[in-house]
């Protein structure tokens, strides 16, 4: 089995990291998605779910028995001690979930991947993951666009962005550093370009470009 290299992507919520990964992934470079990976480990019928159940009990269950993300959030965003509940839950078993899908990857002979992740600095993993990519963009574009895909209002995106590490912090711990303001294209283009110089600082082949 081949290493592969696994580089990181992250930036604050309604940033333009889904926009970026997506472009990657277009580029074929495969990517695991934190958010996805933390669905997975607390989906329906799984012992994360249990342990979710068990430290915030049935109310955060829909009547299928899946897991009523919306009441868990509304749960965690509003208090501080939930949510490092939830995330003591949850970290771990992201942990073990996404080495399992690296080394999938890895055996499937890719030589590069990129985790995409929300909290990575935070979580102390800007290291783990270089080189960094870090997609940043002002305040109010943030929320503008938060509250545009997500139908909420200013205050409740106002809250969202608060609970997540400052752009500060994100800016230092970047390797590649896009700041997304202008229109998609141009964050697209940006992304294109971090990838050649990601692919080129590891010695390996650039990727074809989207057509
Ligand atoms: P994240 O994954 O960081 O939460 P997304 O990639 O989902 O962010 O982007 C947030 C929202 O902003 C999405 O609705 C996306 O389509 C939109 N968006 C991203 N970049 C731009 C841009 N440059 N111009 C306009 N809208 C954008």
């Amino acid at each position: 089995m081949g290493a592969m290299h696994l580089f990181g992507l992250t930036g604050g919520i309604a940033s333009g990291k889904s926009t970026v990964g997506a472009r990657f992934r277009a580029r074929g470079i495969p990517v695991i998605d934190a958010d996805e990976v933390a669905r997975a480990v607390v989906a329906k019928g799984t012992e994360g779910l249990a342990a979710v159940v068990a430290a915030f009990g049935g109310r955060v269950l829909a009547d299928d028995g899946s897991l009523d993300r919306k009441v868990l959030g509304n749960l965690v965003f509003a208090d501080p001690n939930a949510r490092a509940t939830l995330n003591g839950i949850t970290h771990p078993r992201v942990a073990v979930e996404t080495a399992a899908r690296q080394e999938a990857l890895a055996a499937a002979g890719h030589p590069l991947a990129c985790y995409e992740a929300a909290l990575l600095i935070e979580l102390g993993l800007a290291d783990a993951f270089r080189p960094l990519v870090v997609v940043d963009l002002p305040r109010p574009i943030q929320e503008e666009r938060l509250c545009e895909r997500d139908g909420i209002d200013r205050a409740e995106a106002s809250r969202r962005i608060d609970a997540q590490a400052t752009p500060k912090d994100r800016r230092a711990a970047a390797d590649f550093l896009l700041t997304n303001i202008g229109p998609r294209e141009e964050l697209l283009a940006d992304a294109d370009a971090t990838l050649n110089a990601i692919t080129d600082r590891l010695g390996l082949p650039r990727q074809p470009a989207v057509v």
